[in-house]
């Protein structure tokens, strides 16, 4: 019972990346824009408005359902789905409920055995974003809550999953499948704050289910549910029974808690919204032409540029990273694919999370010009990294931008050659230091001939090629016997 099966099902919220809002004319590029300044009668739900619906969120739901192969329904419908909230002064959200746009579908990941995997939706509507509250002061003194009505009617699409995932990481890897689908797509911007939301559900097969409210980043939604799993397991561990409710997850503290269950039990008393005719738009779909999509360019990239899969993979799936990838091989650059693959999904993209930056802060060209460096041999893979780092300072720092050459020079990050004699008098130096590890190398003891080089390499910053640097040793070990 212990280990019993991990059971996820997740309720994506996206944000849709249109100019206007769901029903009404005002601008979605709300956000670094003062509190209510996005706002007019419609979208703040006063009286007598009526909501107009906009055409391109309803065709930027349908390519998202036919990239996910969802069937369209003939005749979805809008409904009032009721509840009191400061967030929605309307005291009703327009959504879809018994009538969604498109039913079924998948999304296929790579799942925990290494298999491809697919995963079952459930369905996909259309609804509008409520307002936001800021909750301000604290808990002991001038606690108190602001509306900004910015976010309300910003156009949503919610994406339900059946309960096919089978681990917190598979449900990783089917968010980031949807975001780089979204995103190939053209209609969703995951670096947007607050573009995607989720709800999780979870269980412990044979045990009651919990519903995990609001997670509001990636990498919250994997947490979140490990915590729940390690909470679940502990509970049955000790014989007491997981309770079906609904929970928080703190970003902050990495714990989910329990909602107050009665405040959980709407009964949102949904009935068709009266101001909006039923929606007929399945005949759309043949006309839809979907652009490349993840799992297409993947295999591209594993074809054109002989990337290994795991690289591929890497690389398209941000579609900022692959199209990075392709503006650094492209024209006479071509012969570096095999070093940008490497560079860009091993260490570029690491050194980008440290700093939280995003690739496009990245020109292609000055990368490009540091992996001709790494090509040539004039730099080692130590002294690329730092080039890299300097780089991505810069940029970062908004400084003046050096070109990689620059920075190699003011460094003096060039390789040294074999036969450079500040090297050679290095490796003396320490030869002549290290007389204990001289002795262990003569008799025979391996490791003490790469303690001696890790000493020039310190010496030396890096810069030697490890393997000249090695030869050099040994010559000179023999030269001294
Ligand atoms: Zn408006």
């Amino acid at each position: 019972m212990i280990d019993a099966e991990v059971i996820v099902g997740l309720e994506v919220h996206c944000q849709l990346d249109t100019k206007s809002k769901l029903f009404c004319g005002c601008s979605t590029d709300y956000r670094d824009s003062g509190p209510n300044t996005h706002v007019c009668p419609i979208c703040l739900g006063l009286p007598g408005t009526m909501p107009a619906l906009n055409r391109k969120a309803i065709e930027y739901a349908m390519k998202v359902a036919k990239a996910l192969n969802c069937s369209v329904i003939e005749e979805s419908e809008f409904a009032r789905k009721n509840y009191f909230y400061p967030d929605l002064d309307k005291a009703f959200q327009i959504t879809q409920y018994d009538k969604p746009l498109a039913s079924g579908g998948h999304v296929e990941i790579e799942g925990d055995d290494c298999r491809e995997r697919k995963i079952r939706l459930t369905r996909i509507h259309v609804e509008e974003d409520p307002g936001r509250l800021v909750h301000m002061g604290n808990a002991e003194r001038g606690r108190y809550s602001l509306v900004d009505y910015n976010r309300a009617g910003i156009p949503l699409i919610e994406i339900v999953s059946e309960p096919d995932l089978r681990s917190p990481k598979e449900a990783r890897k089917f968010l980031n499948k949807l975001r780089a689908t979204l995103e190939y797509l053209g209609v969703f911007d995951s670096e947007k704050e607050g573009s995607l939301r989720v709800d999780a559900n979870i269980s412990l097969k044979g045990s009651e289910r919990v519903e995990i409210k609001n997670i509001s980043s990636y990498k919250g939604v994997e947490k979140a549910l490990t915590f729940e799993v390690t909470r679940q397991r502990n509970l049955i561990r000790r014989g007491l029974p997981v309770e079906r409710e609904t929970r928080h997850y703190l970003e902050a503290r990495g714990i989910t808690q329990s909602a107050r269950s009665k405040e959980m039990e709407n009964d949102y008393r949904y009935f068709p919204e009266p101001d909006l005719r039923p929606l007929r738009v399945q005949s759309w779909v043949s006309g839809i032409v979907l652009p490349e999509l993840p799992d297409a360019r993947r295999e591209r990239f594993v074809a054109q540029y002989s990337c290994s899969l795991n690289h591929a993979r890497t690389l398209t799936g941000e579609l900022r990273m692959a199209n990075f990838f392709e503006g650094v091989v492209t024209g006479e650059r071509k012969d570096l694919c095999g070093l940008a693959a490497t560079w860009i999904a091993d260490t570029l993209a690491g050194e980008l999370n440290y700093r939280d930056m995003g690739i496009d802060a990245v020109d292609p060209h000055r990368f490009g010009s540091l992996l001709r460096l790494l090509k040539s041999g004039t730099i080692t893979d130590k002294s690329g990294v730092e080039v890299l780092r300097v780089m991505l300072d810069e940029q970062m720092k908004g400084e003046k931008i050096e070109t990689p050459e620059d920075i190699v020079g003011r460094l003096n990050l060039a390789k040294t050659a074999g036969d450079d004699s500040a090297l050679m008098k290095s490796v003396a130096e320490v030869l002549r230091d290290n007389q204990k590890a001289v002795e262990d190398y003569r008799a025979g003891k391996n490791g003490a001939l790469n303690f001696l080089v890790g000493q020039v390499m310190k010496k030396t910053r890096g810069r030697a090629d490890p393997g000249e640097l090695n030869r050099m040793v040994v010559s000179a070990l023999k030269g001294s016997e």
